[in-house]
């Protein structure tokens, strides 16, 4: 990568200038790069993989600030395979780690469409969700010590990786999230799992989304842990994979608006877990329904299913300009939250086409807006503010959140200061204050102005 590379976001919609860009190949460099910005007062952007896309790991435009990508810090420290842990330094891609595991017969949950870019410092410094949420959580979860370079350039380390460790605050928290504002994440022990020796993959037609929820619900009940993907995909998404790569397998036409992917999974032997899902879905979903889904008989199949789910982002990049909302509902408001909003949008900007996507099971949508077809571009993009303005009151009226995934970053202050409650920020601020009281780390990013 040439400097530049290092100064504009994929998707072009931040970039910055910067001192210089550095690339430390250990944690001792990481810390005295720190001792040095604390000492002149250089402000310090910690750089994984820039997938998060709100602006986090970009510097501003005044060219005084230092970019630290970890992308040298890539080892494998450790595989445990008593505790089934792997420490790793944070510059470690995460496709990278999965294969490294993988080679020693383990598997590390966390899968995100990015994860050929995002690097695991990344992950936790957004603690970043996925596909495999619902069984094994946010990878908070999955986090069990840290090792982080501190804004005065002391190392805080914590790489024993125990299961319990009550012996005081649990330090860790504070620096998974907190998107590089409190501590430079440079290694971390994280929890493996067994790899699942059992899957099935179907994507079923529904007719709604309170339909979904439902069936969230049934399955939930009936299969538990098992049930390790719930992903809702709106007909218009998997229309827009369909036209922007033909390659793909396309979807047998069923008139019906939305489809769910569900993904089981078992570690150990049982029941034919395909047969399980059926058994749940015949009565929710109907005969006629089940008989258009498309279930997938073999790893390949399923690969090729997961690869239409995770075309969509960069479908919808295909199809034109669009305003994205990366959202979060208590389940039982998504369908209401929906029925409100769509008519709303439609009133604010005729023709507007919502392409609407996402983690049901764990009450995350990607609640994406194209354009409508044959539109200008710049008309459409006149309406952000608005749509997104509205998209967000209608969010947090209905008890949600406006960053679920992706972080907050630049992109999401305002939000920050119009939604979030004078208390939660002040104790932010204070947060914020004891770690970092000089601003060297990230400044201008997730809290607001004061
Ligand atoms: P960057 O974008 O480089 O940085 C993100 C933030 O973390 C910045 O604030 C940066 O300063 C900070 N940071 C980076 N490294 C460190 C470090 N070592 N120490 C301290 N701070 C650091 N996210 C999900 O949660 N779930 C998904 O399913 C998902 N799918 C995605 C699909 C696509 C196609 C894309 C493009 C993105 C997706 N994302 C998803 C968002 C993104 O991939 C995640 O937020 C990811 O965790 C970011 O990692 P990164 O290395 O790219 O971080
Ligand atoms: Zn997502």
């Amino acid at each position: 990568m040439g400097q530049s590379d290092y100064l504009r976001e994929p998707r072009g919609r931040f970039s910055g200038a910067a001192r210089a860009v550095v690339l430390p190949g250990s944690t001792a460099e990481v810390a005295a790069v720190v001792q040095y910005a604390h000492a002149h007062g250089i402000a310090i952007v910690p750089q994984g993989g820039q997938t998060g896309l709100c602006g986090g790991a970009m510097p501003d435009q005044t060219g005084r600030q230092i970019v630290l990508n970890l992308k040298r810090m890539r080892r494998i420290l450790a595989l445990d395979p008593v505790d089934g842990t792997v420490t790793v330094q944070a510059g470690c891609r995460l496709s990278a780690l999965q294969q490294a595991v993988a080679a020693r017969g383990w598997w590390f949950p966390l899968s995100l469409a990015s994860s050929d870019d995002c690097q695991i410092g990344g992950n936790l410094a957004t603690n970043a969700g996925g596909h495999n949420v619902l069984r094994y959580g946010n990878v908070r979860e999955l986090c069990r010590g840290l090792e982080v370079v501190l804004a005065d350039g002391r190392v805080w380390s914590d790489l024993k990786g125990l299961t319990k460790d009550n012996s005081g605050y649990d330090l860790k928290q504070l620096f998974i999230g907190a998107e590089g504002t409190l501590g430079i994440i440079t290694a971390a022990v994280l929890r493996l799992a067994p790899r699942p020796a059992q899957q099935a993959l179907t994507l079923v037609p529904l007719p709604d989304v309170a339909t979904a929820v439902q069936l969230f619900g049934h399955l939930n009940a009936a299969l538990g842990e098992a049930v390790t993907a719930f992903e809702l995909l709106s007909t218009f998404s998997l229309d827009l994979v369909t036209r922007h790569f033909p390659d793909l397998p396309a979807f047998p036409r069923t008139g019906r608006p939305w489809c769910v992917l569900i993904e089981l999974s078992r570690t150990g032997a049982g029941a034919d877990l395909a047969a399980a899902l059926a058994d749940v879905l015949a009565p929710v979903v109907g005969a006629e329904a089940l008989h258009a889904a498309v279930t997938a008989a073999d790893r390949r199949q399923m690969d090729r299913l997961w690869a239409v789910r995770n075309a969509i982002p960069d479908a919808q990049r295909r199809e034109g300009p669009s305003i994205k909302h990366d959202i979060s509902l208590p389940r039982g408001r998504m369908a209401p939250f929906i029925a409100e909003v769509l008519p709303l949008l439609q009133a604010r900007c005729p023709g507007v086409r919502p392409c609407i996507f996402g983690h049901l099971g764990d009450g995350n949508l990607h609640f994406n807006l194209s354009a409508p077809s044959g539109g200008d571009a710049p008309a459409f993009l006149a309406h952000r503010e608005a749509l997104e303005r509205l998209v967000h009151d209608r969010v947090v009226a209905h008890g949600g959140s406006f960053a679920a995934e992706h972080g907050v970053g630049q992109l999401k202050r305002g939000e920050m200061a119009r939604y979030k409650d004078a208390v939660t920020l002040d104790l932010m601020r204070r947060i914020k204050r004891a770690l970092d009281p000089d601003a060297v780390l990230n400044p201008g990013k997730v809290l607001p102005e004061p």
